[in-house]
C-alpha cells in the first residue's frame, strides 16, 4: 500500500453537554464537514506532518513519540503525534510516515476539529498497518483517539467527539451512555421534518486544554461533588442525592449533569413522537442549565441563543462545552436565513464581530476514501 486517504467528520452535540466525563448521556451527530488525512509510509524512521491550516510542517522521528518528547512539539502537531503515540502503546507497528492534513472544519469553534483530526489520522495510519476500519474497530479507535487527546495533548475530554466522528450515520444521532460506554445510533430525521441545525460560531475560540481552563475547573468541581457522594462520577448520582451536597457550587454543577441526562432522554422521546416543538424547548432548557448551574456560557453565546429563539428557532443552546465557541439552533429550513440575519444584527448592535454560520444535518461518520 503506497498511501491511504481517510476522512473523519466534526460533530455537533444536539444535547448532553458536560455529561460525557460525568457518566451521563449525550446525543451528538456527525456533520458534513470533515478533516482528511493522507498517510504515506516511508522507508526510514522519520515523521513528516503537514496541515494546510498551518504554514510550517513538522519533522521528527518515531523515537520522539513519548510523553517526554512532546514538550518540544508544536501544539497542533500534538493532536497527531498523540494518536501515533497511543497507537504505538497499543502495539501498532508504525513505519516512518508522511501525513498531510486538510480540513473543512473551523478550528477551535466547538465542531470538534480536534477529534476529526485525530480520527482521520488514526484511520489512515491504521489502514496502513493492517488495523482496518470495520464495524468492530470503530469504538476502540475512538478510545485510542480519546486517550491521545486526554493523556498526551492534555485536554481532559470525555470521548463523545471521537465516538460521534467514528459512528455517525446520515439522518441519525449517536446516543452515548457514558455510564457503561454503550453507543446506539438513533434516528434523527431532521431533513424529513424540514428542519436544519444552524451553527453559529461566536468567533471567541474556546480553550479546553490546560489545567486552568474553565473546562478543567468544571471537571474538577464535578469530581469533587462525586467524591463527596462517594461515587466514581457525579452522573451516577440520583436527584435525591443533590441535597447531600453542601457546597452550593458543587450542587449546581451536579444538578446540571443530572438534569442534562434527563433532557437527553426527553429529547429522544420527543423525537420518537415527532414533537419538534418539544425538542426545541428542551434544547433551550439545556442552555439555561449550562448558563446558570454550570456557568459555562458567555455573553456572545447567550446573545446567539436568545436571539435565535426570539427570531423563531424552535430552540437553541451552546454546544461543545461552552466558554466560547459555537451555539446551535434548531430551525425550520426556510427560517434559517431570518434567524441568521437576526443573530448578525444582534451581534452588530452589541459591537461584537460578525459571527460565522453553518447549517448542518446528521451525516456520515468517518471512512477510508482511498487506498492504493
Ligand atoms: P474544536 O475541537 O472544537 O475545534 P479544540 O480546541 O478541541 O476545538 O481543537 C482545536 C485544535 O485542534 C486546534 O487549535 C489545533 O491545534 C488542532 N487542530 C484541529 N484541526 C486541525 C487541522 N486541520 N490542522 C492542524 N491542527 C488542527
Ligand atoms: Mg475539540
Amino acid at each position: 500500500m503506497t498511501s491511504v486517504t481517510a476522512r473523519a467528520p466534526g460533530r455537533v452535540n444536539l444535547i448532553g453537554d458536560h455529561t460525557d466525563y460525568n457518566g451521563g448521556l449525550c446525543l451528538p451527530f456527525a456533520v458534513p464537514m470533515s478533516t482528511t488525512t493522507v498517510a504515506r509510509p516511508r522507508g526510514d524512521d522519520r515523521l513528516r506532518i503537514r496541515s494546510k491550516a498551518f504554514p510550517k510542517s513538522w519533522t521528527g522521528r518515531l523515537d520522539d513519540l513519548t510523553l517526554d518528547g512532546r514538550d518540544t512539539i508544536p501544539d497542533w502537531v500534538r493532536y497527531v503525534t498523540g494518536v501515533l503515540w497511543a497507537a504505538r502503546e497499543d502495539g501498532w507497528p508504525l513505519p516512518g510516515l508522511d501525513l498531510v492534513i486538510d480540513s473543512e472544519l473551523p478550528l477551535g469553534s466547538g465542531l470538534s476539529s480536534s477529534a476529526a483530526l485525530e480520527c482521520s489520522v488514526a484511520i489512515a495510519v491504521g489502514t496502513l498497518v493492517d488495523r482496518p476500519l470495520d464495524p468492530g474497530s470503530r469504538q476502540p479507535l475512538a478510545e485510542l483517539c480519546r486517550r491521545a487527546e486526554t493523556e498526551y495533548v492534555g485536554a481532559p475530554t470525555g470521548g463523545m467527539d471521537q465516538l460521534a466522528s467514528l459512528l455517525g450515520k446520515p439522518d441519525h444521532a449517536v446516543l452515548i451512555d457514558f455510564a457503561d460506554l454503550s453507543v446506539r445510533q438513533v434516528p434523527l430525521a431532521l431533513r424529513e421534518a424540514g428542519l436544519v441545525v444552524l451553527v453559529t460560531d461566536t468567533g471567541t475560540a474556546h480553550q479546553l486544554a490546560g489545567p486552568d481552563s474553565g473546562y478543567a475547573q468544571r471537571r474538577a468541581e464535578c469530581d469533587a461533588a462525586a467524591a463527596v457522594l462517594d461515587l466514581p462520577r457525579i452522573g451516577l448520582a440520583w436527584a435525591d442525592d443533590l441535597s447531600r451536597l453542601e457546597d452550593d457550587v458543587q450542587r449546581a454543577r451536579a444538578r446540571h449533569v443530572l438534569s442534562e441526562s434527563a433532557r437527553v432522554e426527553d429529547v429522544l422521546a420527543a423525537v420518537a413522537a415527532g414533537d419538534w416543538t418539544a425538542v426545541g424547548a428542551i434544547l433551550t432548557a439545556s442552555h439555561t442549565s449550562l448558563r446558570g448551574d454550570f456557568d459555562a456560557s458567555t455573553p456572545a453565546l447567550d446573545l446567539a441563543v436568545f436571539t435565535a429563539v426570539d427570531a423563531g428557532a424552535l430552540g437553541a443552546r451552546l454546544t461543545g462545552g461552552g466558554f466560547g465557541g459555537s451555539a446551535i439552533a434548531l430551525v425550520e429550513e426556510e427560517r434559517a436565513d431570518v434567524v441568521r440575519e437576526a443573530v448578525d444584527a444582534a451581534f452588530a448592535d452589541a459591537e461584537l464581530a460578525t459571527p460565522t454560520h453553518l447549517t448542518v444535518l446528521p451525516s456520515a461518520g468517518a471512512s477510508v476514501s482511498r487506498s492504493g
